[in-house]
């Protein structure tokens, strides 16, 4: 059976938001990169899913109640409320900038769709998202607190979700094959120490299965001991999926055109993350 193209975007908090400003998105940002989803849609037939990280909005309130934990007090339950609450008011944002444009985008909520165990997706209600690419319509998941079987709450990040998302088209029988993932951050790609850190930091313009260990350790002493998010959580995320044969690159979505380019199937824009030697 041919099966039709599925990308998967993910817009990173770094890029749709002010990260040291609370509840700040950056707007300007936010309206160009959805025009370049919807031109390149023009311009090309595929399905998409858009993800989205969440930037400085949930950020607050996770910190304060840390969701991440789990339920370890009685106040656990107003984080779950609170953190909801600010990723799906910069999600509406989204979702409106892309309809817009044109995009018939819908939100998907894993907060009420999904269930973790241990912060890791034990099951989620794929039938609205199926039917929406069936439309051609633009499912729109994002990084949320989620009910666990466990700990009573997670946090699952965009590339947890995406990472799911990408395993299960790929397995399951079905009509899409995920050509690719593109990750948009607010550096150029994966480069051997943190660019924002270090002026000599270098990019590495293709990350496979022969120097993955060499790049795991440049990134690990980047990234310090925050395991949960960062550059190392994007790298281990996307190395699983290279695994099972999905490419993904990760690219500068500050940067105008980008995008676009990426979406339409240009390769030498940032990272490539790949199985192919
Ligand atoms: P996003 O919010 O876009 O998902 P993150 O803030 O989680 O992105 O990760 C991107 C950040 O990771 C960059 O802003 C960069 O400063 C930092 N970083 C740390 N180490 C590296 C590295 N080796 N290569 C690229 N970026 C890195």
């Amino acid at each position: 059976m041919l099966k039709t193209e599925l990308i998967l975007i993910k817009l990173g908090g770094s890029v749709i938001t002010f990260k040291n400003k609370p509840f700040h998105e950056d707007l300007k940002t936010i309206k160009r990169l959805v025009r370049e989803i919807h031109e390149a849609r023009q311009e090309k037939d595929f399905r998409l899913i858009v993800g989205h990280g969440g930037g400085s909005y949930p950020h607050v309130p996770a910190k304060k109640y840390k969701t991440a934990l789990g339920i370890i007090d009685e106040k656990s339950y107003e984080g779950i409320a609170k953190v909801q609450d600010a990723a799906s008011r910069l999600n509406r944002i989204i979702v409106r900038e892309l309809i817009n444009v044109g995009e018939n985008a819908v939100s998907i909520h894993l907060s009420s769709c999904c269930v973790a165990e241990n912060g890791v997706i034990k099951k989620m209600f794929l039938e609205p998202i199926k039917k929406l690419l069936d439309f051609n319509m633009v499912p729109v998941p994002y990084g949320d607190v989620c009910l666990d079987l466990k700990k009573g709450c997670c946090i699952l990040s965009t590339e947890v979700i995406l990472t799911y998302l990408g395993k299960l088209f790929a397995k399951t029988e079905n009509k899409y094959k995920v050509s690719k993932i593109i990750m948009c951050t607010d550096v150029g790609g994966v480069f051997t120490d943190d660019p924002k850190k270090n002026s000599q930091a270098k990019i590495i313009p293709e990350i496979t299965p022969t120097n993955f260990e060499k790049v795991l350790k440049y990134v690990k002493g980047s990234s310090g001991i925050d395991v949960t998010g960062g550059m190392l959580h994007k790298v281990k995320s996307l190395l699983e999926l290279a695994k099972i044969g999905i490419e993904s690159q990760v690219i500068d979505g500050k940067k105008p055109q980008t995008l676009k380019r990426a979406l339409l199937g240009e390769r030498n824009l940032g990272t490539i993350i790949t199985n192919k030697r």
